[in-house]
């Protein structure tokens, strides 16, 4: 039987972290040890140090539920350069312990490709995430005190919109009442928890240049509306210099190593939908200083993950991409061609040409909206047959779509070779890099833009609550930001049913709300769950410690 991923990170030879760090280019005194095979890196000294790197980001199709292998590819792509010579830094999430314990696993990469220690960089990994959620909620609980002490600001207690976070998935607490017992206890009102990933200290942190504009970020967020409707910010409550307090730490980049001992940095890990989903900038422009070359990975579908990785991070960070792998699997091209979850373990070849389609769309806008040089790859299952792979494989030269064979999950850094190659290829041609809309356009226009150009709709409606907040947010002096879709990840569309490469729909937007600190407006199309819940059977059942401390199914 193969082996789990626990047990093949578990057999890593893993290096002491100082080693690592010096691969990187990284001098012993910007190390910050967290035990041996992980540490912080104070990144003050290379402030003014030039990006050298080029950058490659990996993205996907639309995905199955189970995830397509994104992260997978991304740390055996990293592997493969390395192996091939080019000095190449990995740059990723940090996994939430909600997927940890519900239905998706670790997301430390999966079979030979791996970052490791994998059990610790999926539990507690440096704390980041619990001090993001104690900045978050010592925020929520001096907004409380501020109201109980006399309420100088004039906050409207229903109006209130900063949440208390928790990195679980608790759905016990996505609404409730709390401030009860009377007047020595507070105010009683209606409240909810987020879990931390969701949380908009999560999205500043994750887009903060350095500790100064974390701060500033952090103090213009919106947390609350006065009772004549006037945004209360984080400033107005004085909370920003004890929330960077807390964060001060954890904003300084994670190293740690893949299977094949190569430096990435794991940090931060905001949602996809309603945040942008890819790795802290801190992470990301300290890898491109130090490498030649940096792979990194944005969340969900490259109709939301890539769009708002170039729209938003690319944008705010001053980056400049040099290639994109997008990467597909035989299950996901069936499963949009139709393919019942049960049955995408069977070789169905019409099937996996009815869902072509859905590649090739995404292979198109981020060559044709974004002027970014593109390569597939195929992500290689032990269910997919030969004639599968060949097929996919064949459909893309056939449309002169660049394709390479990935089997890094089976083999390492060897399994992604050729992919590495192409890649390296594609990085040395210049490109055309361009939003796909101009920030001085109407929230609107923006709007329109992604989901014509992007979704391939036919146009944006909006309910009439939409509507009030577009006019609302255009007032308030917020019409100049950016805008972050939060969207079904399996769909094109807004309805997750509509597989493929849909034509002829209209996108509805039913929510709009501003993150004054991360720095954009949030355009609900859907229900979006910002506090998940726990499956039937959750993965947190399976998870064991051994008498000698060793953890167990965790995957
Ligand atoms: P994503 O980043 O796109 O969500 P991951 O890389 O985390 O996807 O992979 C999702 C799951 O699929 C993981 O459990 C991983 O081990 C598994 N996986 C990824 N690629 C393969 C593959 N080629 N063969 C088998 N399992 C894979
Ligand atoms: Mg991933």
């Amino acid at each position: 039987m193969a082996k789990s991923d626990i047990e093949i990170a578990q057999e890593a030879k893993m290096q002491d972290i100082f080693e690592v760090a010096e691969k990187a280019g990284l001098s012993r005194d910007m190390i910050e040890p967290y035990g041996y095979t992980k540490a912080k890196v104070d990144i003050h000294s290379l402030a003014d140090k030039p990006r050298k790197g080029k950058l490659v980001l990996v993205t996907a199709i639309n995905p199955t539920p189970a995830g397509e292998g994104k992260t997978t590819t991304s740390i055996g792509l990293a592997d493969a350069m390395n192996r091939l010579g080019n000095k190449t830094m990995l740059c990723l999430r940090e996994p939430s312990l909600g997927p940890v314990f519900g239905i998706k696993g670790g997301a430390a990469g999966g079979g030979y490709a791996q970052v490791v220690p994998m059990e610790d960089i999926n539990l507690h990994f440096t704390g980041d995430f619990h001090a993001i959620g104690a900045a978050n909620n010592l925020c929520a609980a001096m907004l409380d005190n501020h109201i109980k002490q006399g309420n100088a600001l004039g906050i409207d207690p229903r109006r209130i919109v900063w949440k208390r976070c928790v990195d679980m998935n608790d759905r016990q607490l996505r609404n409730i009442v709390d401030g009860l017992g009377g007047v020595a206890n507070g105010m009683p009102r209606e409240d909810g928890f987020d879990i931390t990933v969701a949380s908009e200290v999560m999205a500043v942190f994750c887009l903060a240049t350095d500790l100064m504009d974390l701060k500033e970020r952090l103090s213009r967020m919106v947390i609350a509306y006065t009772y004549d409707r006037k945004p209360v910010t984080v400033h107005d409550i004085h909370a920003e210099g004890a929330m960077t307090a807390l964060l001060k730490d954890a904003i300084k980049p994670n190293l740690v190593q893949t299977l094949e001992n190569n430096p990435a940095f794991v940090h931060g890990g905001p949602f996809a939908n309603i945040a942008h989903g890819c790795n802290s900038v801190e992470a990301t422009t300290t890898a491109l200083k130090l490498a030649d070359y940096v792979v990194t990975e944005a969340g969900f579908g490259a109709d939301l993950g890539a769009e708002k990785f170039l729209d938003i991070k690319c944008r705010y960070a001053s980056l400049h991409p040099d290639a994109v792998v997008l990467v597909a699997t035989v299950r996901a091209l069936k499963y949009n061609g139709g393919v019942p979850k049960a049955d995408l373990g069977q070789e169905n070849l019409d099937a996996l040409e009815k869902g072509m389609p859905n590649l090739l769309q995404h292979v198109s806008n981020i060559k044709d909206v974004f002027g970014l040089p593109v390569v597939v790859a195929i992500n290689a299952f032990p269910t997919d047959t030969p004639a599968e792979l060949k097929m996919v494989e064949g459909k893309c030269r056939e449309l002169g779509v660049n394709v390479a064979l990935s089997q890094v999950w089976a083999k390492g850094g060897e399994g992604g070779e050729d992919l590495a190659r192409e890649v390296v290829r594609l990085c040395d041609q210049p490109n055309d890099f361009r939003f796909a809309y101009d920030l001085d356009d109407t929230i609107e226009n923006k709007l329109n833009a992604i989901a014509t150009k992007i979704y391939h709709a036919d146009g944006v409606d909006y309910t009439t609550k939409a509507a009030k907040q577009l006019r609302q947010l255009e007032e308030q002096g917020f019409g100049g930001l950016p805008i972050c879709v939060a969207k079904t990840q399996y769909s094109f569309t807004d309805d997750q049913h509509k597989l493929g490469a849909p034509r002829g729909f209209r996108i509805t937007v039913r929510n709009l709300k501003v993150s004054a600190g991360a720095g954009f407006i949030v355009a609900l199309t859907g229900d979006i769950m910002t506090m998940p819940g726990l499956p039937k059977v959750p993965a947190a059942e399976k998870i064991d410690v051994t008498p000698d401390g060793r953890i167990v199914g965790l995957f």
